[in-house]
């Protein structure tokens, strides 16, 4: 069994940028099998009895990949977005007092639900109760990475400070080698972590294989702190404890110097950039253009519901274009096809997946979506990467399929009904909303 998606505009975004404006995929088991015209592979469903998706005025793209949020946060969304310091006022109080494994598992399958309905097929997050959250997250066929957050004090899921070592291990050994999730460890950041514990999250990422993610670079006073304490910024700090590698995810770096983007580039260390996120709560834009140019694989993330609000990625296509171009007031820098690269093939290739994901080609896991072009706001489409980077939103996208599996389909999720999830969710967060409306 399997799938022929036909008559669709397919950008494959391979490393030649190949498109199809009459094209045609065909999907076996969780494989693309074969890109062509439509006319070359008018037969296949005839003769392989698969089914057809007419994708009439659709455009095909990979897969979305969001490559930083925090999918237990769904509750924090619109609660004191426009408040000075907001982490330490409404987020980390209220995750210690009412954040339960339940509840972060109800918001990680909302936040699935929301993403497919996007167009995204793979996410890397970071929060707490991972292993309880997996389960929600396996169960809506998207592909993640999923970290175990490493703090220095109290926490919601372990009273010991540092108590996410021992679950972060305990939760790599149980996921890693599941076809859908990836596993890894998550230190939340370089300001509420102690050196030693660093390192230690670092050595256990290196032992079992598997990526690593941290807040890195974000915000005012951990550059002042890393700068009175150690005479360095915390992007070079790190450097200095060894533990920056090519399965370094760094989240945000907006305040990367010249020279923290030449050790990210030497490292090999990825970037999340979360512009959505970074400018609503007024930190700054990060040196993307600089940092490409040096090499380091950059990625789009939306960052966390409470931060960026919205999980899709078209969200930050926008936001991207506009102030990437302003600052450099250049208005040809990054053109909408290069964005688009960030949230697929480049992607891909900052997650160490770009053999498996990241572009529509032969041999690549079928993670695919479909943009629709029939609405107001996609008429008329000279330049499908155009309409995708400024015109789309959310609301467009059509059809998803992730590992071969058709998750959405005429905007509607296939497996999951959206009024449950939402129904179950409202009513798990109680106590969470009595202490929320009690700050
Ligand atoms: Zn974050």
């Amino acid at each position: 069994m399997g799938y022929l998606i036909s008559n669709v505009h397919i950008l494959t975004m391979n490393k030649t940028m190949d498109a199809y404006p009459d094209g045609a995929i065909l999907i076996e088991g969780d494989r693309i099998l074969r890109v062509a015209e439509r006319s070359a592979l008018a037969g296949e469903a005839k003769n392989q009895n698969h089914r057809v998706i007419d994708g009439r005025g659709a455009i095909a793209v990979p897969g979305f990949i969001n490559a930083h949020t925090h999918s237990g946060m769904i509750p924090f969304r619109s609660l004191g977005d426009d408040c000075a310091d907001r982490l330490r006022r409404f987020l980390l109080p209220l995750e210690n007092r009412a954040m339960t494994g339940e509840l972060a598992s109800l918001s990680a399958l909302y936040a699935c639900a929301e993403m497919l309905l996007a167009g995204i097929s793979c996410f890397v997050d970071m929060y707490y109760f991972e292993d309880t959250l997996a389960a929600a997250v396996k169960a809506s066929g998207i592909r993640a990475f999923l970290g175990q957050t490493v703090m220095g004090e109290p926490v919601c899921d372990s009273r010991e400070p540092y108590g996410g070592l021992l679950l972060g291990e305990r939760f790599i050994q149980k996921w890693q080698g599941d076809e859908l999730i990836t596993p890894m460890i998550a230190p939340h950041a370089t300001n509420t972590n102690s050196p030693e514990k660093i390192r230690e999250a670092a050595a256990l990422a290196a032992r079992y294989d598997v990526p690593i993610t941290m807040h890195v670079s974000e915000m005012d006073y951990e550059m002042e702190y890393f700068r009175r304490a150690y005479g360095m910024t915390p992007i070079g700090f790190l450097d200095s404890l060894g533990v920056l590698s090519p399965r370094f995810i760094a989240a945000h770096s907006i305040h990367s110097t010249p020279e923290d983007i030449r050790i990210l580039a030497r490292r090999g260390a990825a970037v999340a950039h979360c512009i959505g996120a970074n400018t609503k709560s007024a930190k700054g834009v990060a040196p993307v253009k600089e940092m490409l140019e040096a090499g380091v694989k950059v990625a789009l993330g939306t960052d966390g519901p409470a931060s960026g609000n919205t999980l899709d990625l078209f969200t930050q296509f926008s936001l991207f274009a506009k102030f990437h171009k302003t600052a450099h007031r250049d208005r040809i820098l990054f053109p909408a096809s290069a964005i688009l690269q960030l949230a697929t093939s480049g992607a891909a290739a900052a997650l160490g997946i770009e053999d498996q994901v990241g572009s529509i080609e032969p041999g690549k896991k079928a993670d695919i979506t479909l943009v629709e072009t029939e609405s107001v706001n996609m008429f008329p489409c000279f330049d499908p990467y155009s309409v995708l980077v400024y015109s789309a939103t959310a609301a467009n996208t059509d059809t998803v399929f992730v590992n071969g599996r058709l998750l959405v389909r005429g905007k509607k999720l296939t497996g999951l009904s959206l009024p449950d999830i939402r129904r179950n969710l409202d009513e798990a967060m109680g106590i969470f909303r009595r202490e929320a409306t009690a700050i």
